[in-house]
């Protein structure tokens, strides 16, 4: 039986690596950055006013109190977006507002709240407080410097990186390509809802289950029709989707019984097979194949295996073939409020919900047919075999959901 860890260095490997396309800053959340992104602007792009006052020369103020005020001669406004053409001089100061450029010979910002008018004195702004130097002015370069990396190659697009790239003048990025994703369901029992049930008969819930998760992970799902158990039929379903799709992602015929057609398709198309048992429960068959240079994921029929072989060994795939640095599922700590148990002698992957607080409960029946469980999990915990965890102990939660 194959590792884990061996077995998504397989899948990774078998990811050919992304196209790439440049689309607007808006439309990018969620994406990888293609190539690194360097800045040709500082941000600040130029020393600014932190807050609405008067632009001064912090030694005027030296002392001020409300008690012993200091007065100085107003030059005139700086509204935001102005460049202002006065130098203050000693005694003397500008209006200024959140934004607005420090004017020559100030260095310092004196908050409104700190000021007040001088009775009959137009042009008069008395100060009643001191400053220090620099005090209230947001320095050329301090948050982002001319020549800074802004996005790394690889890196996930998200708001902030949109927000910074937009900051520095940039309208587009240059991402990987989503890759298209063929689905394809088999099994002679299965039936397309909400379709009547003959007796024997289930409902096929895999392809809208890996289209969500799919979609999630950036790719392009596109559902084939329901391929039933021959190899005649899985073949053409196979050879179709690979020619619209960048990988196809199969459920079900992947174990030895007498009905699994996929291996055997594979091998018709003339592509390459890797079979494992991955040793990670639900989930043991699993099967890596390549028809034309384009990855096929065969996953398991029962709907959480298929899930979970898909977050652990097909959403890494699927994620490099975007260009994206980092695969992992993000992990969020908690503390049990059940007990977790595995007696098997492979790792469990258990379904569990971490809630706000970070209290960690087993979601429900473990088996991996159990839907029911599943739609209440929003994480999993990677349980070693033959091990036990008790109430309140630390754990790691894997996330696949919010
Ligand atoms: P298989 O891997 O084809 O042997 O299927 C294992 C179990 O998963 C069987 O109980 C199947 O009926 C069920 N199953 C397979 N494919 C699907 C599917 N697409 N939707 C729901 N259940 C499925
Ligand atoms: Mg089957």
């Amino acid at each position: 039986m194959l590792s884990l860890e061996e077995a998504v260095e397989r899948s990774l490997a078998a990811a050919p690596l992304p196209g790439t396309e440049t689309v607007p800053l808006a439309g990018a959340t969620g994406r990888f950055a293609a190539a690194d992104a360097n800045t040709n602007v500082s941000l600040p792009g130029f020393d600014n006013s932190a807050m609405d006052g008067y632009a001064v020369r912090s030694a005027d103020l030296n002392g001020a109190t409300p008690e012993s005020p200091v007065d100085l001669k107003c030059l005139g406004v700086i509204p935001a977006g102005a460049q202002p053409a006065d130098t203050l001089g000693e005694g003397t100061c500008m209006r200024i507002f959140t934004g607005s450029p420090i004017p020559q010979g100030a260095n310092a910002v004196i908050m409104q709240e700190d000021c007040s008018t001088v009775p009959g004195e137009d042009g008069t702004v008395r100060c009643n407080d001191s400053v220090k130097p620099w005090e209230n002015i947001r320095l050329k370069g301090e948050d982002v410097r001319e020549g800074d990396l802004v996005v790394a190659a690889g890196a996930r697009i998200t708001a902030g990186t949109i927000g910074l790239l937009a900051a520095t003048g940039h309208d587009s990025i240059e991402v990987g390509l989503r890759p298209k994703v063929g689905l394809v369901a088999t099994g002679s029992e299965l039936v397309e809802p909400p379709s009547g049930l003959k007796p024997g008969e289930i409902y096929e819930s895999n392809r809208a289950l890996l289209a969500s998760v799919v979609a999630r992970t950036n790719g392009l799902p596109i559902l084939y029709p329901i391929v039933p158990d021959s190899l005649d039929a899985t073949v053409a379903a196979l050879e179709r989707a690979f020619a619209e799709n960048d990988a196809v992602v199969t459920s079900g015929g992947v174990s030895v019984g007498d009905h699994d057609h996929v291996k055997p398709a594979i091998e018709r198309l003339r592509g390459s097979l890797d079979f494992w048992k991955v040793a990670v429960k639900p989930g043991k068959p699993f099967v890596l194949g390549q028809v034309g240079g384009k990855p096929l994921f065969g996953l398991p029929g029962n709907p959480v295996s298929a899930l979970v072989t898909f977050l652990l060994l097909v959403r890494p795939a699927l994620l490099k073939m975007q260009g994206a640095a980092e695969w992992r599922l993000a992990k969020r700590p908690g503390r049990l409020a059940d007990e977790l148990a595995n007696r098997g002698d492979r790792r469990h992957f258990v379904r569990v919900t971490i809630d706000a607080k970070g209290l960690v409960w087993n979601a429900g029946g473990q088996r991996s047919h159990m839907l029911g469980s599943l739609a209440e999990a929003n994480g999993l915990v990677d349980l070693p075999p033959e091990s036990r965890l008790a109430k309140g102990d630390p754990v790691d939660v894997l996330l696949f959901e919010e």
